[in-house]
């Protein structure tokens, strides 16, 4: 983590962050003139405590969401069998201007998850409540939650239409919501220049023109085309170079500050999730394993999943150097998941009950939670007990 801070750091320092990308010596002006984009409207509960609106209501709850995919129903009709159980029972609050990092290994649901967030698959179960309203009803219906919430892919170039200019791609969305063609493409040049691009030679560019980097910087132009609340980053930089990847997650922090956003941060870097991320969701085949305070969680995990996470970070340190695996073996399969603790089958302190009761996730700490017998005095586990 270290690295990655001094590298970040580093970029933060230099006159321009953004120098070796685009837009050269920053000016502080894109040359063009081009309409601000009007600042993000305070909140109108400032009092908070609660309640809707307010400052302390969570932007985005997520309750109980399910979503199996294939699988066939039984002859009686009363089951289906054979599904992929992607996200089983996940809930959690996301608050207003925190970034909340979602990590575990390929397949845990982590990209599924973003992809319910964004209601580009429906839910098998579950219920969205944003700002306080339930998402898809007539007090925030789907077309409203799709301007409040937008996403960047990892794939950049895939995301990306090659048949539109930069301009056209980060004009296109507010064209579509109403806004004229003159003031589209004004939006389009002045985030052009807020991603750290020059107006003048990038927005007549297509996406095979541009470098990995570039076409990143444009997805997040389109991102806040709409000027969204919340924004989803499903492995936005891990399909960068180092280099690239300090600076555009400085880039984030910066336009996380300027329009006030709040973050949903998928990564499987933790490096990268510790310096993003207020509080960290770790998830494993479908379940929500650990969930609390970044420091505290990657700082003291509870959970042996977590554990074996940030035990098997790569390290300069020799005090760290491990001849043996911290975890062994692929995650077993989610269409037959394990009985009790899906970790159970991988984990080297399971126990009897593990395999016969499924762990809750429950609170340990303030604002931690986890959902391991380990963690949870009189559980039933023989080395259950407070934290040594
Ligand atoms: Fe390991 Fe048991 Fe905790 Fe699951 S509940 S993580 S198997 S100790």
């Amino acid at each position: 983590m270290e690295a990655l801070g001094e590298r970040a750091h580093a970029a933060q320092s230099s006159p321009s962050p953004l120098v070796g990308e685009g837009r050269g010596g920053g000016s502080g002006s894109c040359g063009t003139a081009v309409p601000p984009l009007p600042t993000p409207t305070p909140d109108p509960s400032p009092q908070g405590g609660g309640e809707k609106r307010g400052p302390a209501q969570p932007l985005l709850s997520v309750r109980s969401l399910v979503k199996h995919f294939g699988g066939r129903r039984s002859f009686s009709g009363r089951s289906i069998r054979g599904a992929v159980h992607a996200v089983d029972g996940v809930s959690f609050d996301v608050a207003k201007g925190q970034t909340l990092g979602i990590v575990g290994e390929s397949g845990c649901g982590k990209s599924t998850l973003a992809r319910l967030i964004m209601q580009i698959i429906p839910a098998d179960a579950g219920e969205f409540l944003f700002d306080g309203e339930v998402v898809g009803t007539h007090a925030l219906d789907l077309v409203a939650y799709r301007r409040e919430v937008q996403m960047v892919f990892q794939d950049s170039y895939a995301s990306l239409n090659p048949r539109l200019t930069v301009e056209e791609t980060v004009a296109f969305a507010p064209r579509v919501h109403g806004l004229s063609r003159r003031a589209a493409i004004a939006r389009a040049h002045d985030l052009i220049f807020r991603v750290g691009l020059d107006p003048k030679r990038f927005a007549a560019r297509y996406p095979h023109e541009l470098s990995g980097g570039q076409r990143q910087r444009v997805n997040i132009a389109r991102a806040l085309a709409l000027q969204p609340r919340l924004v989803i980053l499903d492995e936005a930089v891990s399909a960068l170079d180092k280099s690239v990847e300090a600076q555009v997650l400085n880039l984030l922090i910066d336009l996380k500050s300027e329009f006030g956003l709040t973050y949903v941060f998928i990564s499987h870097d933790l490096n990268v999730v510790r310096f993003m991320s207020d509080r960290v969701l770790v998830m494993y085949l479908g379940k929500v394993v650990e969930l609390g305070p970044s420091e505290v969680l990657l700082g003291a995990p509870r959970h042996p999943y977590t554990m074996a996470l940030l035990a098997s970070m790569p390290s300069m340190d020799p005090d760290r150097r491990t001849t043996e695996a911290p975890l062994f073996g692929d995650p077993p399969s989610p269409i037959d998941p394990p009985s009790g603790c899906r970790f159970h089958t991988r984990c080297k302190f399971a126990a009897p009950v593990c395999a016969a009761t499924e762990p809750v996730l429950a609170e340990i700490g303030p604002a931690h939670r986890a959902a391991c017998f380990l963690a949870m005095p009189g559980s039933g586990h023989p080395q259950a007990g407070p934290i040594a």
